[in-house]
Formats: structure tokens, C-alpha cells, sequence
């Protein structure tokens, strides 16, 4: 007993005594700035905290009308109307913003840009466009051409959307791939128009951005094929194999068809059986299948698929080999086999679908711009495949 270290008890009291100390001093300080800020911003806070977001945004309305002084407020405001889709309060907060006659220039162009993306997201284009190009010579320029390049391709209006990516270039981004795409989207719009010569020039141009560009070259071969020049054609899209080879799959029957032209419809068929054995993945598997059966007879199909799925054992794989198997089989047996087929159809029907690696968007047909996340060249060309490098 006589060992316990008394000065402890002197000790510990004045440890005590100094934490105590320590929290009033801090306890102080947050007081005198709570008594600075309207008591109001936490009641707004408190709602925000607890989801409830509509009361939180009408105490801030409120804040905002009776302290007119609060600019960065209403800015929040605007933006938070925005990401609810609450689009009309949003455009009229940055509009009452823009009425102000206190604004920095600074901040005259952020209120500007605000808007501009209020009515970008509201779909009204033409009132965007109108903001964003008068930002072109301030602060906001990038930005507001960043959002431009997005209008102009929402509007399919490609030849500004060049201009614009060509202004936006820079160290950091070439928007060279990009810049190809949309003289090929021009290119296929005069393709359309049967206009070939200036199709074949938004090619070239197409091509002198990005050299590797697999959808010009196929599009020039559909345009030598169109002429007749079926030669030609052939070169340009088996050029397409160094770069993109599963791109082939897109316009594989035309290419058999310019042999068939040709009158070297065999040599087509034992050109895509190279490819086949080279790139497995080739999504040429049913016209591989339904070109041998016509040139060469069912045996010669049915060898094919089988073949096929023992190298390859995929469901589209398996699902040929039942078709080309039904044919052959006897009638007692048909009737099982027909079931079996019509559910593994059912089973593998997600396969015959194009998908945008990048948001997973499905469609029946391929896009080169996805429809729903407006990237470019993210869907594989091969069916039921999710992601472009696998
Ligand atoms: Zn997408």
C-alpha cells in the first residue's frame, strides 16, 4: 500500500481539468459561427439529412428570397432543381440570376453556362446552342463547346460538330476517332442521297483523321460495289482484317456477293472458312452454315457446324447444330428435337443481340454510335458479346 504513487491524485484532476478546458474552447468556437449563419440553413440541413428534400429545397427558396445578397445559394438552388428534373424552376432561377445587376462577369457566365444546361436537358437545343455559343470567347469556351460537340450530335448536325471537336482538340484529346465518325455519318447520308462522290470524299477525309477507321473502308467497298467494281470493293474490306477483323462479320454477305459478282463464289466461301479458322469469335457462323448447305449440300453444312461446336462449344453454336441435326434425323425423333430447339432459341435469344459495352444497351442491329449512351465504336461486332477488347 505504501508503494501507490500518490502524486496521481494530483495528477489526473489536471488532466481532467484541461480536456474540460479544451472542449469548452471548442464548444465556444462553434457557437459564435453558428450564431452567424441564419438558423434557418439547419433547419434545411436537418430536412436533407432525413431525404426530405422538398422541404429542404422551399426553407432554401425561402433563404434565397429574404437574403437577395446570396448568390452561391441560388446557384445550389438552380443546380439542385436541375439533377431532380425539376427542369422549369431550374431555368427560372438561373434566368432571375442572370436579371441580376450585381453579377461578376464571372459569374454572369457561370449563370449562363447553368442555363444552358437547364435547356440542354429539357431538350431545347436551339435555346442552348444560342447560350453556349455566346460563351465562346470567355472562360467557360471549353466547356462550352464540350457541351456544344453533345448538341450537335444529338441534332446530327456533323459537319459543326467537326468544327467544334477541331476546336476542342488539344494535347489531351485528338477527337480523331470521333472526328471520323462523323464524316462517316456524312458520308452515309450522301450514300443515301445516291450523292457517291462526295459520300467517297467524307471518306477519305474520314480516313485521313484516323487511318485505322474500320466503318470507312467498309463503306467505300459497299460504294465500289455499288459501282460495280467488285474487285475493288473486295480489297477495301479485306483490308478492314488488319485492323478490325470481327468487323468483317458486318458486310460479309456483301462481300460473298462481290465474289458471287465475280463468278469466284467458291473462293468467297473458303475466304470466310480462313477467317473462321482464324478468328473463331467471326460472327459469320449462319451464313457460313447457310452457304455451304447451298453450294456444297447438307452433309457438307452439317460437317461444318459440328466442326464448329467442337472446337468452339457455344450455345449459337449448339443451337446450328440442331438445326442442321433436324434435317437429317429420323421422324420418330423429330418431334423432341423440334422442343429442344424451340427452347434453346428461347434460351439464347439475349445471343442475337448487339451490346454497347460501354451502358449495355441491346439492339437488334448494329450501331457505331450507341443510341442510349452516345458513345462511339463500343459495340463488339460479334452478337451476345458485352465487351469490345475480350
Ligand atoms: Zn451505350
Amino acid at each position: 500500500m505504501s508503494d501507490f504513487p500518490y502524486w496521481w491524485l494530483i495528477v489526473l484532476p489536471v488532466f481532467f481539468g484541461l480536456g474540460w478546458l479544451a472542449a469548452r474552447v471548442d464548444i465556444k468556437h462553434v457557437l459564435s459561427e453558428t450564431r452567424s449563419l441564419p438558423a434557418a440553413y439547419f433547419k434545411g440541413l436537418n430536412f436533407l439529412l432525413n431525404g426530405q428534400t422538398n422541404q429542404a429545397v422551399d426553407v432554401y427558396v425561402d433563404i434565397a428570397r429574404h437574403h437577395a445578397e446570396t448568390v452561391d445559394l441560388q446557384f445550389t438552388l438552380g443546380h439542385l432543381f436541375r439533377r431532380r428534373g425539376e427542369l422549369e424552376r431550374a431555368i427560372r432561377m438561373h434566368q432571375k440570376l442572370l436579371e441580376r445587376r450585381d453579377l461578376s462577369e464571372t459569374q454572369r457566365q457561370s449563370a449562363q453556362f447553368e442555363l444552358a444546361k437547364d435547356f440542354l436537358k429539357a431538350g431545347l437545343f436551339d435555346r442552348a446552342e444560342t447560350l453556349l455559343t455566346e460563351l465562346q470567347n470567355t472562360d467557360y469556351a471549353r466547356r462550352a463547346r464540350n457541351e456544344l460537340l453533345a448538341v450537335y450530335q444529338q441534332e446530327k448536325d456533323w459537319q459543326k460538330a467537326i468544327e467544334t471537336a477541331q476546336q476542342l482538340r488539344d494535347e489531351s484529346q485528338s477527337y480523331q476517332h470521333e472526328i471520323a465518325q462523323f464524316h462517316c455519318e456524312l458520308a452515309e447520308q450522301a450514300f443515301a442521297r445516291s450523292q457517291q462522290q462526295v459520300a467517297q470524299q467524307h471518306l477519305n477525309a474520314a480516313l485521313a483523321e484516323n487511318r485505322q477507321c474500320a466503318r470507312a473502308k467498309l463503306l467505300l467497298g459497299e460504294i465500289e460495289q455499288g459501282c460495280g467494281r467488285h474487285q475493288q470493293a473486295i480489297d477495301l474490306w479485306l483490308d478492314v482484317e488488319s485492323q478490325d477483323a470481327l468487323a468483317l462479320a458486318l458486310i460479309a454477305r456483301k462481300l460473298l456477293a462481290s465474289y458471287d459478282a465475280l463468278g469466284r463464289g467458291e473462293e468467297g466461301t473458303l475466304l470466310l472458312l480462313r477467317l473462321l479458322g482464324q478468328y473463331p469469335e467471326l460472327d459469320v457462323l449462319d451464313l457460313v452454315y447457310e452457304r455451304l448447305m447451298a453450294q456444297r449440300g447438307l452433309d457438307a453444312a452439317y460437317e461444318f457446324v459440328r466442326e464448329q461446336l467442337k472446337a468452339h462449344p457455344t450455345m449459337p453454336g449448339l443451337r446450328k447444330v440442331l438445326e442442321a441435326h433436324l434435317l437429317v434425323a429420323p421422324d420418330d425423333q423429330k418431334y423432341e428435337l423440334e422442343i429442344i430447339g424451340k427452347l434453346l432459341t428461347e434460351a439464347t435469344r439475349e445471343q442475337t443481340l448487339y451490346y454497347c459495352s460501354t451502358c449495355g444497351f441491346k439492339a437488334r442491329q448494329y450501331f457505331w454510335h450507341c443510341p442510349a449512351c452516345s458513345e462511339w465504336e463500343t459495340y463488339p461486332p460479334v452478337r451476345g458479346r458485352k465487351n469490345r477488347t475480350a
